[in-house]
């Protein structure tokens, strides 16, 4: 896919985003690679309404080259491209469930959405939650390349959910499943429910290579 062609994507799939309200305002935030770079939404912008000749542009040394200023979140999606080999996109949202779910005492750090269905083990694996930082913290950037690329995402602390996928399309669908099951649990929350077994989750990695 050319570069004008990954930006028209970008914009469709983060106004479907907003639309279902997977964003409100101007949270979140989703980057995508090129060959000379990264595309990244602007700062303060809404998904609802990207133009993609503003979307940020990033060089292959971290250099903002064209659009807007990219959003203060960039080290997130850094962190990712940087340790975890065949990153193609990173999406960061607030999403609401997923976020109420980042809030919760007593959780799996290690393991912080249980598979609950195939869909989550098969697209996002095991979501590692980091501690509590303010917005804008390089630390958060730094405690995801402590995970060395061993995660496809993470579930900030009273923020939300950060994803890395192979590609625009496939990591949208990411963020989208985590989301999803994260309302399930808390739909679950207090009634006696399955999860699936250690067996049922090895054979769902093997089968789909996740
Ligand atoms: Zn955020």
């Amino acid at each position: 896919m050319n570069e004008a062609a990954t930006r028209a994507e970008l914009v469709r799939l983060a106004r479907s985003l907003f639309e279902r309200g997977y964003s409100v305002g101007s949270s979140g935030n989703i980057s995508v690679a090129v060959d000379d770079g990264i595309l990244i939404t602007p700062t303060n912008s809404c998904l609802g309404f990207l133009e993609v000749d503003r979307i940020a542009k990033i060089d292959c040394d971290g250099r903002h080259i064209s659009g807007d200023k990219p959003s203060k979140e960039i080290f997130l999606h850094k962190a990712f491209y940087e340790t975890r080999l065949g990153t193609g996109a990173v999406v960061h949202l607030h999403s609401t469930y997923a976020t109420a779910l980042s809030c919760l005492n007593g959780i799996d750090e290690e393991d912080a959405v249980p598979s609950l269905t195939p869909y989550v083990v098969m697209r996002v694996g095991a979501v590692r939650r980091l501690p509590y930082v303010r917005p804008g913290d390089p630390r958060m950037g730094e405690m995801i390349r402590e995970l060395g690329g061993r995660k496809a995402a993470v579930l900030l602390a009273n923020h939300g959910p950060v994803v890395a996928g192979k590609d625009l399309l496939s990591t949208v669908y990411a963020a989208e499943e985590l989301e999803e099951t994260a309302k399930l649990l808390l739909l679950l929350s207090g009634r006696n429910h399955n999860l699936l077994g250690q067996a049922e989750v090895d054979e769902l990695k093997r089968v789909f290579r996740n």
